[in-house]
């Protein structure tokens, strides 16, 4: 798809302060991930999207959960999962950029390897969308500083990835502290074919509901 032709963030019914923002940082065209599934979460629908890395699933997402969000409310309403700390500092400074008009937005990050006493404390002052890893989200949960009952949208972010290092029981134990009602988005660079019990296949299979199906090949 040529630039030229690539559907423009402008045609999607995104709020006008986010389309500014996306024009200031040089955003027009949308990528051809973002163009298929931007429309689908915008209208609430499940999505499992496949493209490569650097194909801009970030902004797909990321926009998703900005423009779902109700600034009033400090509960969570958004939370990002992703396999490392790195994947999920980029995602939440991304998240911050696309979030730049939206100026009461807190994007927080709860990662493993970092000291648990300052999440505490940024927890308390509470947060719209927390970006973090399987494992020190899940800690947060059992003892009771993370309160996902409000959540309205669950993303897990290379969720092949976060297979393969081992954090299923992880994943579990924290999509069971979410409403069902939540939508739920599933972003990755592979989507490995087996139906095996554990694969990728079927823990989407049982967390979402009739899941659009958005496979891209080509980056831009
Ligand atoms: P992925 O998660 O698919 O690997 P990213 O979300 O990290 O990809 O995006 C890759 C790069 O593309 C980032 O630097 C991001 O700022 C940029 N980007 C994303 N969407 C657009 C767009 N529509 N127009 C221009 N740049 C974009
Ligand atoms: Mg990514």
């Amino acid at each position: 798809m040529s630039d030229a032709d690539s559907p423009r963030f402008t045609t999607l019914a995104l709020p006008s302060a986010l389309l500014s923002n996306l024009d200031s940082l040089g955003y027009l065209a949308m990528t051809p991930v973002q163009a298929t599934a931007l429309p689908a979460i915008l209208d609430k629908r499940d999505v499992i999207a496949q493209a490569k890395t650097g194909s801009g699933k970030t902004a797909a997402f990321g926009l998703g959960l900005l423009a779902a969000l109700n600034p009033e409310s400090f509960a969570v309403q958004g939370l990002v999962l992703c396999p490392t700390r790195e994947l999920a500092d980029q995602v939440a400074e991304e998240i911050r950029r696309l979030a730049r008009a939206m100026p009461n937005v807190k994007v927080l990050t709860l990662c493993g390897g970092a000291p648990f006493g300052p999440q505490l404390g940024s927890l308390e002052h509470g947060a719209h969308i927390v970006v973090g890893t399987p494992g020190r989200v899940e800690e947060h949960l059992r003892k009771g500083s993370l309160d996902l009952s409000r959540l309205t949208m669950l993303v897990l972010d290379e969720a092949d990835r976060m297979l393969d290092m081992g954090f299923q029981a992880s994943l579990e134990a924290i999509i069971g502290q979410t409403p069902a009602s939540r939508q739920t988005l599933m972003f990755s660079a592979t989507f490995p074919e087996d139906e095996q019990k554990g694969s990728i296949r079927a823990i989407a299979a049982g967390l979402m509901r009739d899941p659009l199906r958005v496979k891209v090949e080509e980056t831009h």
